[in-house]
């Protein structure tokens, strides 16, 4: 079991946070954005930041070459909906992917939107880290919580609506 802070303040145990997520024991901050087949993306439930989302497999595994086939084709179009969607409905022109098997929880990508607050913090992968810390500490007041909420509402609009549909 490991012991999770949420960006809203809770502790939660669990024994796996993405299955926990994709089985609906935890209401991510905004509720779910998206579903497809394999994969369930919802806001990051630890840092506040608008539009950083989480793509998580629904099936308990850690590595990418645990996918199957069918999975890793569901996967990669999900990822470019989401990421168009983050462009068509909060402007976000730069993401940051961050992918770690060195983890407690199972498969889940970051999709880190990149604003330009950040870039006092550093750039590129270094300042992935302070960024976050910067967020969960001076961006957890309930205002800024209603933004993050509303990003995912922007998100899960586009993405209901067929906006976000990938070419080919
Ligand atoms: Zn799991």
């Amino acid at each position: 079991m490991i012991e999770v802070t949420l960006a809203d303040g809770r502790r939660i145990t669990v024994e796996c946070l993405n299955c926990a997520l994709v089985e609906g024991l935890i209401e991510p901050t905004g509720g779910v954005v998206y579903e497809s087949p394999h994969f369930h993306v919802h806001q990051d439930v630890a840092y506040p930041v608008p539009g950083l989302v989480i793509v998580a497999a629904r099936r308990h595994y850690k590595a990418l070459d645990e996918m199957t086939e069918e999975e890793s084709r569901d996967f990669i179009s999900t990822v470019r909906l989401v990421r168009q969607a983050q462009r068509e409905a909060l402007g976000v022109e730069v993401v940051c992917y961050f992918y770690n098997e060195d983890t407690t929880h199972h498969f889940h990508l970051w999709m880190v939107p990149r604003y330009s607050w950040m870039y006092e913090l550093g750039r590129s992968v270094q300042s992935l880290r302070p960024v976050l810390l910067h967020a969960r500490e001076h961006m957890s007041d309930p205002k800024s919580v209603d933004e993050v909420r509303r990003a995912t509402e922007r998100l899960r609009t586009r993405l209901a609506t067929g906006g976000g549909r990938v070419a080919g």
